[in-house]
């Protein structure tokens, strides 16, 4: 709103639930134009949404995990900045909050968004001189830094950047390509690059919130750099902790990296480590600086060194025996680490599980950094805390501990900082500290600690908790000791997280390998099965019409039969079809009732001895059986298809049994016969849909291989199960076994229920 300038005469007021009210001045009713009534709208609509609150979730992140995805976020960020930049007001995809913040910030400090190329702070050689001057210790301490990143970055594009504690840039190393681009825009030394000059900038961002910043393309306010990603990480004083100015990488915006996030934050610590030498030996009067050369562009500043001081170019021969034997106890302690080092990476390398590899990474963390406790903590999609893993086990389980840090943590600036930015955390008193809740001293026992963020190429995923109870300095050897830890810790996440992934891919194909193979049977199966049976009607039905009408009653009859025979063999394929695929889709419904179990069996084994006189059943069915909550018609199409399998798989008249009795835990009922039997590795695969034995496909035995399956299903839907076992002296015995009623299944009449189970002890499950 504030963009449109307006006088204060009339007021557009829109109530807004829970954030008050939304005013537009304007400097007549005519000035409130359809458009800014339209923007007032949409500016209460959106606090509506609870755009206006900070603690929003995001929805534009940097996705930079392949170069598609940098293309896709930075044209998502164009549009995003186009629309704040129109509208003034929270895009509909909301940046980044710290982004968000500093467009806000370059909207007040009205920096222009169309600059294409920074103003320079200074314009003469020497007044460069003075600006470096007025910044040496901070020079000559970056100088070994810069160098080292100069030689880590070298030939991959990037340039290396220090601006003193207003944005305007010391100095500007590296890639040569990229130093010519840049001097385009005045990132040069002299160049100022505070946010109120240059608006959003990882320089001038980092100074404005203090914090690490890594922008990429459209992320920055002004027209003239978006095509760029860069990474700074304020530098501060060793002492005081007031800031002395940026470090900074940047180049093309395809080259960002999310781990030069807390690489460069790493390094600014290294900085201000060399700072508080440099200090130490000034105080001492061991060093002094010499005055700048002007050298403009591809500087180099000239620093005089006195013996002893141990960063930087050593002057030969000038060390004194205390210099050597502390840099020799400095390399013994790191060379220790370094060997410690080696050894945590391979055990957090070592697994492929996800929660091994958390567990670990919290155990070795604990070791290296001497901690009685470390933790490992993933984020979630929404960037909530999940995962969390603390080594020693017994202490991740105190409900007290785990409940502190999983209620405490997410709602902290500190996690905030570590997922947002990629910022290491370190707090040597938890009391003094704005960005930790004040209850985690007292509930967690924690009064120190350090967060190192979990860095993949998708970003940030998580992050290690290292704290103490004690109050105490992180030295800078610790937080690198850590971060290095942390970078191997990510990879190895990544590793497990992708093995994983690619676990449940060949699950997946495997299931959809099977699904074919089984379309591809079913297909055949059905088609077979149909023909047949339509064949029979079809031959039957051209026999009474052959002959013109003219055959013997009992042809006639015998036809008709054999036509009524196989439409009913259809309509029984046709059920068995419907009710798989109730089955497969889970929804076969179940009309459950009390029944009287040896009632039924009596019933069913009654008419199929009518059906088929030769084969008689026996039975032995207990006779005090419960009563059964179960659908009455669904058991009786199991048992009879078991019955109708024992007649057809075995020799005429052989025996068949029926049998059901109480086993203490539920209701078993068998159907044993004198057929050929189920070879052993078979018996688990004919309860398959269309599965056949082999000996029986091809022979006059009709047969889907659905019988067994629809069974299975009907079973499993009582909560049952049902297999197949040989039977002593020949052929096999098909049983199921039926759970007692539980509570949750209420028949009709609880109070029957109560009694039913009461007679037969405790419910339990099969
Ligand atoms: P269908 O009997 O229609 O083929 P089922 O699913 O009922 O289908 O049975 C699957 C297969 O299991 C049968 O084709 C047969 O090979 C075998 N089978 C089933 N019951 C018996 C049994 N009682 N004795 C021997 N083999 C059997």
């Amino acid at each position: 709103m504030k963009r449109y300038g307006c006088d204060c005469i009339v007021r557009l007021v829109l109530h807004t639930p829970g954030y008050g009210k939304l005013v537009h001045r304007c400097s007549s009713y005519q000035a409130i134009c359809p458009r800014r009534r339209k923007l007032a709208v949409i500016a209460a609509l959106h606090l509506q949404r609870g755009g206006g609150m900070t603690n929003q979730p995001y929805s534009v992140h940097l996705s930079i995990a392949s170069s598609a995805e940098i293309e896709h976020t930075a044209r998502q960020l164009k549009v995003t900045r186009e629309e704040f930049l129109a509208t003034g007001i929270l895009p509909q995809h909301p940046p980044r909050p710290m982004i968000l913040e500093s467009w806000r910030r370059c909207c007040a400090m009205q920096v222009n968004p169309s600059r294409r190329y920074a103003p320079l702070a200074v314009t003469h050689e020497v007044q460069l001189c003075h600006l470096r001057e007025a910044s040496q210790l901070l020079m000559h301490a970056a100088r070994p830094v810069m160098s080292h990143l100069c030689d880590f970055l070298a030939g991959s594009g990037y340039v290396i950047v220090l601006s003193d504690a207003d944005g305007c840039l010391l100095e500007v190393i590296g890639d040569t390509g990229a130093r010519r681009r840049l001097a385009h825009i005045d990132f040069v030394p002299g160049g100022d690059w505070s946010e109120g000059a240059a608006g959003t900038n990882a320089l001038g961002t980092a100074l404005a919130d203090g914090h690490v910043v890594q922008l990429l393309g459209a992320e920055h306010y002004c027209a003239g750099w978006q095509d760029l990603t860069c990474t700074a990480a304020p530098i501060r004083h060793p002492l005081t902790g007031e800031i002395m100015g940026i470090l900074d990488v940047t180049g093309n915006y395809r080259l960002i990296r999310p781990f030069l996030s807390s690489f460069i934050a790493a390094m600014a610590l290294q900085v201000q480590q060399e700072m508080r030498s440099l200090l130490t030996s000034t105080r001492k009067g061991e060093f002094q600086i010499a005055p700048f050369s002007s050298s403009r562009g591809t500087s180099s500043p000239a620093f005089a060194m006195n013996a002893g001081h141990k960063t930087g170019e050593e002057v030969p021969g000038t060390s004194t025996g205390d210099d050597i034997r502390s840099s020799l106890r400095m390399q013994e302690r790191r060379a220790h680490s370094a060997a410690l080092l080696a050894v945590a990476v391979s055990a957090i390398s070592a697994s492929l599980d996800r929660e091994v590899t958390l567990e670990k990474i919290a155990e070795q963390t604990a070791h290296l950094l001497r901690l009685e406790t470390a933790s490992a903590c993933l984020f979630g999609e929404s960037g909530e805390m999940v995962s969390l893993h603390t080594w020693p086990k017994q202490y991740g389980r105190r409900s007290k501990f785990r409940h502190g840090l999983e209620a405490l943590l997410p709602q902290s600036k500190a996690v905030s900082l570590i997922r947002e930015r990629g910022e290491p955390v370190m707090i040597d008193d938890v009391l003094t500290s704005v960005i930790l809740p004040a209850a985690l001293p007292e509930r967690q026992g924690v009064r120190s600690l350090l967060l190192l963020p979990l860095i993949t190429a998708r970003g940030v995923i998580g992050f290690i908790l290292a704290p103490k109870r004690i109050c105490y300095r992180w030295t800078v050897d610790d937080v690198l000791l850590g971060l290095t830890l942390a970078a191997h810790a990510a990879t190895a996440i990544e590793n497990a997280m992708l093995f994983t992934t690619l676990q449940h891919h060949t699950h997946h194909m495997e299931a959809l390998r099977e699904a074919d193979r089984l379309k591809s049977r079913f297909v055949a199966a059905v088609s077979h099965d149909l023909q047949s049976p339509l064949t029979a009607i079809r031959a039957s039905v051209e026999g009474l019409l052959d002959q013109g009408g003219v055959q013997s009653a009992q042809m006639r009859e015998h036809l008709l039969h054999n036509i009524a025979g196989q439409a009913s063999r259809l309509n029984r394929l046709v059920d068995q079809l419907l009710d798989l695929s109730r089955i497969e889709a889970g929804v076969l419904s179940l009309d459950r009732d009390w029944i009287e179990l040896p009632v039924l069996i009596a019933d069913t084994v009654t008419k199929f001895e009518e059906l088929h006189s030769g084969w008689p059943v026996e039975r032995d069915v207990a006779a005090d059986l419960p009563l059964q909550y179960v659908d009455p018609d669904r058991l009786v199409q199991v048992l009879w298809n078991l019955l109708e399998n024992a007649r057809k798989y075995a020799a005429s008249c052989t025996s068949i049994k029926v049998e059901a009795r109480w086993t203490g835990n539920g209701v078993l009922i068998g159907v044993a016969d004198r057929g050929a039997g189920i070879p052993a590795d078979q018996r688990e695969k004919i309860f398959q849909h269309f599965y056949r034995l082999e000996r029986d496909q091809g022979t006059h035995t009709q047969g889907s291989g659905l019988g067994l399956a629809i069974c299975q299903g009907i079973v499993q839907a009582h909560g049952g199960r049902i297999w197949v076992e040989d039977r002593p002296g020949g052929g096999s015995v098909f049983r199921f076994a039926l759970p007692p009623p539980t509570a949750s299944l209420s028949g009709p009449d609880p109070l029957e229920k109560t009694e039913l189970i009461g007679e037969h002890g405790r419910m339990v499950t099969l």
